[in-house]
């Protein structure tokens, strides 16, 4: 049967200790034994089904785990405290000193700034480059290059990383394909077409109600266990644990994942049909006008959509900034970073969240001032919005 994320999610099925239809939450850090040589043989790793301490391991971020490795179809994952706390790790645990990664320039900016600020302190060097090009891809790559790292649907642009392409490349050149999957759950489900490694921050559509940070690394059983390793994993000496208490409740909220997503892509499609219709610069994986359209439509699970998140170019700084103000002044959303939530969310990329990147890289990769980045809404009636948020662009002159 064809593999479907959201099936594989439902068909989980956890009890709670007094046989609660949800699993129980372990409220502790520390767990006892009965005997001195199951403790011992636990910090080792070679007792199954024991807790030893909560940063190791709780039930109930294995739960978690379980439900996002069913979904991206890995053979396991491991939480963490935040999308950042899991992807940092990963490449930390990839690259040694003195080794390449070639990354998509087109990144989210913390992991941008990782990688150019932060990585070099280390002796890992990082070249950005135009993930849609293949043959610029494979001419960065060196022979000290471990990874190569890509969002699926990228921040804040919205382009489509070809990950069955990048794969092949991955292979022929003995890399690591990493993809960050944040802007795509459900839709895109990278490990299928050929990713080694797939992250998500968990604080965006995943958990959808914008009231945690989190994060998730799903992948072989094998690279979890090294990220795990108590002498030299990067997840478990770093410490970006998840708190037992988050992860129930990310879990919960994963149950309706796959209607949230359904909503959020067909009133994003809405909008971005009628806006663009309208004459505005609309940017969005859905739309044939987007270059990598079909490239998106033949690697997506269908049922999900196109995605939440789409951009408009309204041309300058001020008006973007005009403009979301009078919509949150309307109640359409709100002025605000991050993704995924109930209600819209819009911001101007350029000076907020890609304002890592300088300007005139910002410019290369045509991250323009104008641009505004939605999160589109779960709204129950997407034309009602689509006339409110019209009469807006009308007001401040946009239309
Ligand atoms: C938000 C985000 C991250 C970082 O996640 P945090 O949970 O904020 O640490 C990484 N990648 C993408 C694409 C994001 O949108």
């Amino acid at each position: 049967m064809k593999f479907n994320p959201a099936d594989n999610i439902q068909d989980l099925q956890y009890f709670g200790e007094f046989g609660g239809v949800n699993p129980s939450i372990s409220d502790s850090s520390t767990y006892t034994f009965l005997s001195a040589k199951t403790m011992f043989d636990t910090f080792e790793g070679n007792a199954d089904g024991c807790y030893l301490y909560s940063r190791h391991s709780t039930p109930s971020n294995l739960y978690l785990g379980e439900a996002l490795a069913a979904m991206e179809g890995t053979e396991t994952a491991n939480v963490s405290a935040s999308g950042m706390g899991a992807i940092t790790p990963v490449l930390l645990q990839l690259c040694n000193a003195g080794d390449h990664i070639v990354s998509s320039r087109t990144i989210y900016g913390g992991t941008y700034a990782f990688l150019k600020n932060f990585t070099p302190k280390l002796g890992i060097e990082t070249s950005f480059v135009d993930i849609t090009k293949l043959d610029i891809v494979e001419k960065a790559i060196t022979k000290n290059t471990k990874v190569l790292y890509c969002e699926s649907v990228s921040n804040p642009l919205l382009e489509v990383a070809d990950i069955k392409s990048l794969s092949a490349l991955a292979k022929k050149y003995n890399l690591k394909l990493v993809v960050d999957n944040t802007f795509s759950p459900l839709s895109i489900s990278p490990a299928k077409l050929g990713a080694d490694i797939v992250c998500h921050s968990l604080t965006k559509f995943i958990n959808g109600s914008s009231d945690t940070v989190g994060g998730v690394v799903c992948g072989t059983q094998e690279f979890i266990d090294d990220l795990r390793n108590v002498n030299d994993g990067a997840s478990m000496l770093l410490g970006s644990t998840m708190d037992s208490l988050r992860a129930a409740s990310v879990l919960k909220n994963m149950r309706t994942l796959h209607i949230r997503m359904k909503q959020h892509s067909y009133n994003a499609a809405y909008l971005a049909d009628k806006f663009q219709a309208d004459g505005l610069k609309t940017v969005y994986p859905g739309l044939k006008s987007h270059p990598s359209h079909i490239l998106f439509k033949e690697m997506m699970n269908e049922a999900y959509g196109f995605g939440g998140m789409l951009t408009l170019d309204v041309g300058s700084l001020e008006k973007a900034n005009e403009l979301m103000e009078l919509m949150q002044h309307k109640n359409l959303g709100y002025l605000a970073v991050s993704l995924g939530f109930y209600k819209t969310l819009f911001s101007a990329p350029g000076s907020s969240t890609s304002s890592e990147i300088p300007e005139d890289e910002q410019k290369e990769m045509g991250l323009s001032d104008g641009l505004i980045r939605f999160s589109i809404g779960l709204d129950n009636n997407i034309e009602r919005t689509y006339q409110m948020m019209k009469a807006c662009m009308l007001q401040v002159g946009v239309l």
